[in-house]
């Protein structure tokens, strides 16, 4: 025999509509009795398993919505709730005929019905209570599942063992602690009761005979403790009414088997209620219990200053009573009664034929708390994490290949997914599959996605994912692998650097690599590891030269460098040099320019080798390099790609008037020319010699750029200068 049965009744429309006209004489019930009408059409000819009218079930939930006196748009979702799913209806259709409001109900609600639960970790369900909710953007679109639910589990005697099993738990532990969080007591209660009774039938047979068993004393009992109370209420002026009734099934198994206490010990089993009319009297009411019955220290609570997340209100007490047993009393007034039982119900009800509607903001307010249930974070950036995520309620719940769920804030990428299997998951990340279907990494994951993430060995991160990752986890992953990566070039460049230069001071840096001399080096920069030092030189904090000056100073005097191989090498070694010259056949040769005449890009120029200062680039025409020897000769090329810019003297002859100065650096700098020294000197003749030294890209930049200055009103003459000085 299962308790819950007795509430099973067939249920008609017309029972329904009284119902709501009870609670809502001005209700327009008219869209309930369209609804019906519709449903019954749409589910014409489908059968329960129990050999009813499928229609039976929509009537059933309908009416279990009316019992919680939820209002008209309710009432005809859930009439429809099924239509979606289970017949030929579509959300257009349903849209066109009843509107948004329970189209968008009915949407919900039928996205919810489309996972499988099954049963799961603590933790897992409680990540898939938290994805009941967030997909809910409605909460009565819950309630109509609660409801759903509550119907399917009294009538699942029709089911299969096996599948019984499923429901059951997937009851216990989904849908029944849902209830509890919105505080719809009686809901969760009877889930309990009902899947207890699959669960474990033998149990469940034994509470329930046991109760019957003790139920004449049990009633005894209860009847003496709340005459003694009533009495003491009276002699204080307390009108209150006093309840005593056992805690349900599934309450009584769990404390009988927390607590090992078999069920003779009928005291613990019940709760006492007194409701009053004020909250002034509840408290009121307190004092009186306390002065009749000791308080048991510890065990009061008061709910009442400090409501639960749910609104739940009430005090608790634990009391020594006259048999020196533990008596548990609950003290609340009317409208905590109906809040404790109806819980977020409460507030779709309609007061005095008018509905009071939440406000969105309040309602979310309210949800968000929900939302911030048991945190079980052991990283406190995890923790910070979800602070902000909460403000925000936008979660979005999705599944692993194997079922799990997890949560991730509004617009999470699968980058973010792979991160939180693990790191290395996320490095190698390369695609995601989303439901078996390929995504960019890009895509925003939604609720109930079931993610796959395809990796490959190769695959690194990019900087890009930064922009698009929203947890913190992969995010600081993602940085952290790049700093790593970017440590190891610059170990590597600085290692490079260092070899070029100490072979420049014939040296080997290679053979030092491990030497006490380089870890001195390294300590006297305040660095801990030689890889630190590399690191610094790579990135340019130290230069090559630093170094190098503090490790000869540690050297025995044999080993320092000889002057002439460094000469050499440095010959040997130079790379492409900064000036952009090319030199015929030699990559790797030291180059200068001539300061007799200062070659620009686009100059003709030659080539001069030096003895031992590598080769010096002259202009073509340069008088000192025509009367120097051929056979030194070596043909030189502008390095087209080199971007640089190159120093140019220019000398300007102008009228000695005033702003003159202004006039000329203002039309340098419209030429995106950079000044580098400037002088002006007034001569005998009343005129004026303005010497720049300028920064230039080439000859063509400093023509175009001296014909631009002789355009200057009073300006004489302008000329290229090779002196890099204005002195
Ligand atoms: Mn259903």
């Amino acid at each position: 025999m299962r308790v819950a049965h007795k509430e099973f009744v067939m249920i008609r429309l017309n029972d329904i509509v009284d119902q709501v006209l009870a609670y809502h004489p001005e209700a327009d019930v008219s869209l309930i009795e369209k609804a019906y009408v519709y449903s019954a059409k749409a589910h014409a000819g489908q059968v329960r398993l129990s050999g009813e009218p499928y229609l039976m079930h929509p009537l059933e939930v309908a009416g279990i919505l009316a019992k919680m006196k939820l209002d008209v748009f309710s009432i005809a979702s859930a009439l429809l709730h099924d239509t979606l799913e289970d017949t030929e209806t579509n959300l257009g259709d349903l849209n066109r005929l009843f509107g948004d409001e329970v189209s968008q109900i009915v949407d919900g609600v039928t996205k919810i019905g489309r996972f499988e639960f099954g049963s799961f970790e603590e933790r897992q369900a409680e990540n898939m209570r938290k994805m009941i909710l967030a997909m809910a953007s409605d909460i009565r679109v819950i309630l109509i599942k609660l409801a759903d639910r509550l119907h399917n589990m009294r009538t699942l005697d029709f089911q299969a063992t096996e599948k019984q099993r499923l429901i059951a738990q997937e009851t216990l532990d989904i849908y029944a602690p849902l209830a509890g969080r919105l505080g719809i007591d009686w809901i969760r209660t009877e889930l309990q009761d009902l899947a207890f009774s699959y669960l474990d039938p033998d149990m469940y047979e034994e509470v329930v005979g046991g109760l019957r068993r003790n139920e004449e004393e049990r009633e005894r009992y209860i009847k003496e403790v709340k005459g003694i109370i009533q009495e003491k209420l009276a002699d204080f002026g307390l009108k209150g009414k006093v309840n005593g009734r056992p805690k349900n099934i599934f309450s009584i198994n769990k404390k009988m088997v927390t607590q090992n206490l078999d069920l003779e010990h009928i005291y613990d089993i019940i709760a006492f209620r007194i409701i009053l009319e004020t909250i002034r009297e509840c408290y009121e009411a307190l004092g009186v219990v306390h002065s009749l019955w000791k308080p048991i220290p510890g065990r009061f609570k008061d709910y009442i200053g400090m409501p639960k997340a749910n609104m739940y209100q009430s005090l608790h007490t634990t009391v020594i009573g006259p048999y020196g047993e533990r008596v548990e009393i609950q003290i609340r007034t009317e409208n905590m009664h109906r809040i404790a039982n109806e819980g977020i119900a409460a507030h779709w009800v309609y007061k005095e034929g008018k509905s009071v509607p939440e406000s969105d903001s309040k309602r979310f307010a309210w949800l968000r708390q929900l939302l911030e249930w048991q945190q079980d974070l052991q990283d406190p950036r995890e923790f910070l994490e979800t602070v902000r995520v909460d403000l925000f309620p936008d979660d979005v719940y999705v599944f692993t290949p194997n079922g799990d769920v997890k949560p991730f804030p509004r617009g999470s990428t699968p980058i973010d997914f792979a991160y939180s299997i693990h790191t290395e998951v996320g490095h190698h990340c390369t695609g995601a599959k989303v439901n078996g279907k390929l995504v960019p990494l890009k895509y925003e994951l939604r609720n109930g996605d079931i993610i796959e993430i395809i990796t490959s060995a190769k695959h690194v991160p990019s900087k890009d994912w930064l922009k698009t990752v929203k947890t913190s986890r992969a995010r600081t992953r993602i940085r952290h692998w790049i700093k790593t990566e970017e440590r190891q070039r610059s170990i590597v460049l600085g290692r490079d650097i260092c070899e070029r230069e100490f072979r420049k001071h014939g040296l080997n840096f290679t053979k030092y690599l491990h030497s006490d001399e380089l870890l001195q080096v390294t300590k006297a920069f305040s660095l801990q590891k030689v890889d630190d030092l590399l690191a610094s030189i790579g990135y340019g904090k130290i230069s090559a030269l630093q170094a190098i000056g503090k490790f000869t100073s540690l050297l025995e005097p044999e080993e320092k460098p000889d002057e002439a191989l460094v000469e050499r090498a440095e010959r040997r070694e130079r790379p492409r040099q900064p000036g952009g010259v090319l030199v015929k056949g030699l990559d790797d040769i030291m180059v200068r320019f001539a300061k007799c005449c200062n070659p620009l890009p686009g100059d003709q120029i030659a080539g001069y080798i030096t003895r031992g200062r590598g080769v010096s680039v002259h202009r073509e025409e340069c008088t000192s390099l025509l009367s120097s020897g051929f056979e030194r000769r070596i043909e030189v090329d502008w390095d087209h790609e080199a971007e640089e810019v190159h120093p140019v003297g220019l000398i300007v002859i102008c009228a000695n008037v005033k702003g003159m100065l202004a006039a000329i650096s203002g039309t340098l700098s419209n030429h995106d020319i950079n000044i580098l020294q400037a002088n002006v000197r007034t001569r005998v003749d009343n005129r004026a010699e303005c010497k720049f030294v300028v920064e230039v890209r080439d000859i063509t930049h400093l023509q175009s750029t001296m014909a631009a200055v002789r355009k200057i009103k009073d300006v004489i003459d302008v000329q290229r200068s090779s002196v890099l000085d204005v002195e």
